[in-house]
């Protein structure tokens, strides 16, 4: 063996060392043996955002869905996006919310789409329209019906990512501090209600007050409103509406769905790797499914007490009145379609999918329901 091929060899040898050693570095320090050292440096990399949220701290279902969104994205990705949970008032108010996150005060925020009306009228329908679908034909209308493509290009407008993220299900009509007889209980009736169920409210000859959930209870209670909605039996007893009157109505004609977001600052979010958007949007799903769930066992305890502890008094609206609810509900959900052209694509597939899925759940679910309940 000649001088110069032994040291080639020992020069190979000692170079396969030094790639092993590499690797063995690349593999305990989590990164790649092809860039050891800068995906070590990316792995090490941790994020920290912050959600804020339209709810008061801890609130049943919607803070503490929102916390549990924050906690399983901060989980999932073993700290590497770490989320910080602010309630409404914490860093920002309930309503600037959406422009904290656009401003990137915050990168993330938790809250229902129709609360953004005044930045776009066609917003509640990601939220919940008046006379609209139910939350599970919401879903299949976000999901697999085109709705999310028409969500991201309205929100891409202000900067910003969209995720549907819980749903509270059918909401009821809301507190009324006198009994409701006639249509004409509604003029000059000052109620609490968001999104386009608020103009609906004023067509009937009322009159809508836009009020965060956390100021709702001391505007019944001085009389600054006659009425309230806010979400259903579970919430509501949570607020404590009973101690103030005890004519609760229902079903809500304005949110049949009351579907809620968790979305997130556009440039931020882009900037993620791939495995962290892709946590953030299972935990938003995650969150989907179990809200619902939660909402459903909840509000069957919380009804039951509602009438049989504080004897509250559950009524439907008299039949004129939820048929006039309906009718100006069409009218002015298909009024958004004038505003412009995104406007008039998400009007025409949410309708187009309302009226085919209208057809098959009053034959199947809802079909299921009468026909089972009177057997
Ligand atoms: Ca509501």
């Amino acid at each position: 063996m000649s001088i110069k091929k032994i040291s080639r060899r020992k020069i190979l040898q000692a170079s396969s060392l030094a790639a092993a050693a590499g690797l063995i570095s690349a593999c305990n320090s989590g990164g790649s043996p092809d860039k050891p050292a800068e995906s070590a440096k990316i792995i090490k990399k941790k994020i920290e955002w912050k959600m804020v949220t339209t709810w008061p701290k801890n609130f049943p279902g919607l803070g503490t869905g929102a916390q549990r969104i924050a906690d399983n994205i901060t989980s999932m990705s073993d700290g590497r996006l770490a989320v910080k949970l602010f309630a409404a008032g914490e860093l920002v108010p309930a309503f600037e919310c959406f422009d904290a996150v656009r401003e990137n005060k915050a990168q993330m925020f938790h809250a229902s789409p129709y609360y953004w009306i005044n930045k776009n009228k066609s917003m509640p329908f990601f939220g919940g329209v008046p006379g609209g679908v139910t939350a599970q034909e919401h879903n299949a209308w976000v999901n697999y019906a085109g709705g999310q493509k028409l969500w991201d290009e309205m929100y891409a407008q202000f900067g910003l990512k969209p995720f549907m993220a819980g749903n509270s299900g059918t909401q009821m009509g809301g507190w009324f501090l006198k009994e409701i007889n006639s249509i004409e209980d509604f003029k000059g009736l000052k109620m609490r209600i968001p999104g386009l169920a608020a103009e609906v409210l004023n067509r009937m000859g009322g009159t809508a007050v836009a009020l965060p959930g956390g100021e709702i209870m001391p505007a019944l209670q001085s009389g600054a409103i006659d009425a309230t909605e806010w979400v259903g039996p579970w919430n509501d007893l949570a607020f404590g509406f009973h101690k103030i009157t005890k004519f609760y109505y229902g079903p809500g004609f304005h949110e049949p769905s009351s579907a809620l977001e968790c979305s997130s600052n556009l440039k931020a979010f882009n900037e993620l790797d791939n495995d962290l958007k892709s946590i953030i949007k299972n935990a938003c799903e995650a969150e989907n499914t179990r809200m619902i769930s939660e909402f459903t066992a909840a509000n069957i305890d919380a009804q039951e007490k509602l009438v049989k502890e504080h004897g509250v008094i559950i009524r439907n609206f008299p039949k004129d009145v939820f048929s006039l609810m309906m009718s100006l509900s069409k009218e002015v959900v298909s009024e958004t379609a004038i505003e412009g052209k995104l406007n008039k694509e998400i009007y025409e597939s949410w309708s187009t999918f309302k009226e085919k899925a209208r057809q098959r759940s009053a034959f199947n679910e809802h079909g299921y329901t009468n026909l089972s309940n009177n057997a």
